[in-house]
């Protein structure tokens, strides 16, 4: 059904809000989707089902201030995705904290103007809650990340600060809007864009040789397309309110490689070696100060270590059930061999 309520996305190349612009076309909302360049250069969003007749791509810049203002104005929401999501930046003040906290503060200020929003949804990430797992700590909505800085993790860093400075606009500038907020845990599953998406390189680095072994490391998954149904339920969900922390399930980088080797892909050149004992993680720690400075940092905190969390809040408030994520990797799989990221064999 085609309703005349209008969605701003930010950032709407991006992997994540791609998929968000799809369902809401899908939905029959209409959408305007903030890009960096001109709207030619996105014909797998102009091709998108309903695009045509409801999708308005508008040039916007997280670093100028006021440039956001005439893509909110009118709309009632807004899911603000767009934000650098790299690990290794020559300067992580400018290339990841700047975007982040400015650009939060600029769209913000622009849906204030536009006196007719009435939600933004934020994507935040797993990343403002904590950077180091520790074994023991259920991590919820309720814990923040108060660990990383420009040094140590700075794209957690610069994802916390933007969070953080985005409660802080609600909460002093007391806007007619509110503000929910996603906190994804690992993105993965089928691109609509013919980019590789950080995440996703994560299952191509795996298959491609650039790690040298099993590591004891675990990461927390969850489908692209649940990402972006959370935003949606989020949106329309009058009652929703705060974070989501939003991930489906853990998997150990062991089993990921056993599923992969099980699947029809043992010709790939998937880690053999086992480093997954603690001398083996030890030997990890060791090598991790030859890596890129932040791969190696974030190596460092995360190894050894089991993630643990409770996505019970998204289940209960959002009624989200998350897809298979076994199904989900090895369509990503797919997806990547479909792109060409990663050889045919
Ligand atoms: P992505 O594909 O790299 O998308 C990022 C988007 O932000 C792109 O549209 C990008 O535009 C835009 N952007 C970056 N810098 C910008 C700037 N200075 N001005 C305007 N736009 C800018 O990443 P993604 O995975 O979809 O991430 C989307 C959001 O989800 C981010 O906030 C990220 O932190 C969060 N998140 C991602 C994951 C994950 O595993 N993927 C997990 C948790 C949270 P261009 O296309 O022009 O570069």
């Amino acid at each position: 059904m085609i309703t005349n309520q209008e969605v701003c996305v930010t950032g709407a190349s991006g992997f994540i809000a791609a998929h968000i612009v799809s369902e809401l076309l899908i939905k029959g909302y209409r959408v305007r989707g903030t890009v960096r360049k001109s709207p030619e250069n996105y014909p797998f969003l102009l091709s998108l089902p309903g695009a045509k007749e409801r999708l308005q791509l508008i040039t916007a810049d997280l670093g100028r201030a006021g440039a956001y203002d005439r893509a909110v104005a009118g709309c009632q929401y807004v899911m603000h995705t767009a934000s650098p999501y790299e690990i290794n930046v020559k300067n992580p003040q400018t290339d990841l904290v700047d975007p982040a906290v400015n650009g939060t503060e600029s769209v913000l200020e622009s849906c204030m103007k536009a006196a007719s929003v009435k939600r933004v949804i934020f994507t935040s990430s797993i990343a403002a809650i904590t950077d180091e797992p520790d074994n023991k700590t259920v991590f919820t909505e309720k814990e923040w990340n108060t660990m990383s800085s420009l040094d140590r993790n700075p794209y957690h860093y610069s994802k916390t600060l933007a969070e953080l400075a985005a409660w802080d606009f609600i909460m002093k500038r007391k806007p007619a809007f509110d503000l929910v907020a996603i906190n994804p845990f690992m993105v993965i599953g089928p691109s609509l864009s013919p980019g590789l998406n950080t995440t996703n390189k994560i299952i191509r680095d795996i298959m491609t040789g650039v790690y040298p072994g099993i590591m004891d490391i675990n990461w927390g998954f969850v489908d692209v397309r649940d990402v972006a149904k959370a935003h949606i339920l989020a949106m329309e969900t009058a009652e929703a309110s705060g974070r989501y922390l939003c991930a489906a399930e853990s998997m150990q980088m062991r089993e990921l490689v056993a599923l992969l080797k099980s699947s029809g892909f043992s010709n790939y050149p998937l880690p053999k070696l086992d480093f997954s004992g603690s001398a083996g993680t030890l030997l990890m720690k060791v090598l991790s100060y030859t890596q890129p400075k932040h791969t190696g940092k974030y190596i460092r905190t995360n190894i050894g270590r089991t993630m643990r969390y409770d996505n019970s809040k998204i289940r209960r408030e959002l009624g989200i059930s998350f897809m298979d994520i076994k199904k989900s990797i090895l369509e990503t799989v797919q997806d990547l061999l479909k792109w060409g990221h990663l050889p045919k064999k």
